[in-house]
């Protein structure tokens, strides 16, 4: 696994972490286990980093992610997000105790603002944030689907601690934060976590056999080695297929040439 640098804590994250979103939807105790264990075996393969959320599955995929993490939560960074319903003061403490309690632990790494609201002044977010850092509840800050202008906002609104990432959309087939996100986390050195990284599953089938013979990778790994090609990048894809994760933690280990990862954007 290759490491990134999460903003400008110095602290390392795998260039490739797992999503959640769907995990916590289960019909039967099997299922959830499954669901356990994939976690697990991504953890064992160097994702060590899972992305959750409070309105996933109304909860239980943090429930989920907590079971899967129990033992080995030292080694495993964890990040979560504030619905954008709760961004009042009181509702955002309120939100991260609650996700402590389902994710089974006491402090979250990273946590996130999932979508900006401008119904609710970001210093009022914000102050609400740096007191959960302060009680030791959350260790960085992040945002999710701001704008370059609303994380500018966020980060004015910060007096002791910095936004360190921001989550947004990105893949092969999405690549809107190119003309402003993208360079603002570079300039800022802000780590962009790309969500939907394999386009919801909708793995591209454009990519030229000569290219994937020549890397022998997959079409996943090619999307995956792309979107993390630039150092500020990291990943999040989902998967609950074992081969899935198998494919997905080896997909960055060889750099392609830069002519190939503009033939692969003209796929
Ligand atoms: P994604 O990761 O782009 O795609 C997930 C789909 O790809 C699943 O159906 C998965 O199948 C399939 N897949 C995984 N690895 C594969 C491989 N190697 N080959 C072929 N198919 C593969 O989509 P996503 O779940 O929307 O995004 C990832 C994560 O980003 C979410 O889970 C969530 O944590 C986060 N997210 C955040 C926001 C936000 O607003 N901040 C929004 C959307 C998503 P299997 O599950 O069957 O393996």
């Amino acid at each position: 696994m290759e490491y990134r640098l999460l903003g400008r804590t110095g602290e390392k994250i795998p260039a490739i972490g797992m999503g959640t979103w769907r995990i916590g939807s289960y019909n039967t105790a099997e299922e959830r286990a499954a669901q356990v264990r994939a976690l697990q075996k991504g953890v064992e393969l160097g994702m060590n980093f899972i992305d959750t959320a409070e309105i996933y599955a109304s909860g239980r995929s943090e429930e989920v992610v907590g079971e899967a993490v129990r033992g080995t939560r030292d080694k495993v960074l964890i990040a979560s997000k504030v619905a954008p319903g709760h961004l009042h003061h009181d509702d955002v403490i309120r939100a991260c105790q609650a996700s402590l309690r389902r994710l089974g632990t006491g402090h979250i790494d990273l946590y996130q603002v999932h979508w900006p609201d401008s119904s609710v002044p970001i210093k009022e977010t914000m102050s609400a944030m740096e007191e959960l850092v302060k009680a030791g509840s959350i260790r960085h800050i992040g945002v999710s689907n701001f704008s370059v202008k609303e994380t500018d906002d966020a980060r004015a609104a910060l007096a002791k601690s910095e936004i360190v990432s921001n989550q947004v959309e990105y893949s092969l087939s999405n690549r809107y934060v190119e003309p402003d996100i993208l360079p603002y986390c570079r300039k800022e050195k802000l780590t962009l976590i790309a969500y939907s990284p394999l386009a919801r599953g909708r793995v591209a089938d454009t990519i030229p056999q000569a290219l994937l013979r020549k890397y022998n990778m997959t079409p996943a790994q090619m999307m995956l080695n792309w979107v993390t090609r630039d150092e500020q990048v990291v990943a999040i894809p989902k998967a609950a297929d074992i081969g899935h994760l198998e494919e997905n933690a080896a997909s960055v280990s060889t750099k392609l040439a830069p002519a190939d990862y503009g033939l692969l954007e003209k796929s």
